[in-house]
């Protein structure tokens, strides 16, 4: 069964550029609920462990470096089919190949700087989620922590 939770981020060239309240607008408006959001800035370390999936690919180095250089804002989104349907929004990674209306398309600036991030499957998503936010501040948000882990309470 698909999961109804995903990780979004804003990237350190929107949240700059002033797009973060249209961005979360688009969210909220697309039928998602935010469940937690908080903004922070990632420290390199911080920055490599969470995209340790690219390590040793030729544009890590500077990834990095992008996505440490500004503020960033983290939320759990809460929707049906969480992964895919903010997937849908948020547009392919590069932005020149993004549909019309996606969220890269109208805020990213390149392949790089392409505004937001969002998780590839439920099991990534629970990983992200826990990345950024503990338990506890989930469950102080009103979140239910059994239905971000996909289980049924007793
Ligand atoms: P994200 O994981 O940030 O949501 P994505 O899943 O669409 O994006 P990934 O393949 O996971 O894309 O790449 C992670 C991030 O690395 C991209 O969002 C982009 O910022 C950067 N990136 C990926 N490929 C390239 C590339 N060829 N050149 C420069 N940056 C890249
Ligand atoms: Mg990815």
């Amino acid at each position: 069964m698909a999961g109804n939770h995903t990780l979004m981020l804003i990237k350190p060239n929107a949240v700059k550029n002033g797009f973060a309240q249209n961005i979360f607008l688009e969210v909220h408006d697309a039928g998602f609920k935010i469940l937690a959001q908080k903004k922070l800035q990632l420290s390199k370390n911080e920055a490599e462990a969470f995209y340790y999936v690219h390590e040793g690919k030729p544009f890590f180095n500077s990834l990095v470096e992008f996505m440490t250089s500004g503020p960033i804002y983290a939320a759990v989104l809460e929707k049906e089919n969480a992964v895919a349907e903010w997937r849908k929004l948020m547009g392919a990674t590069d932005p020149a190949k993004a549909e019309e209306g996606t969220i890269r398309k109208k805020y990213a600036e390149s392949m790089e700087h392409n505004a937001v991030h969002g998780s590839d499957s439920d099991e990534n998503a629970l990983n992200e989620i826990f990345f950024y936010f503990s338990a506890r501040e989930i469950v102080n948000a009103g979140g239910d922590i059994y239905q971000i882990h996909n289980i049924v309470k007793k």
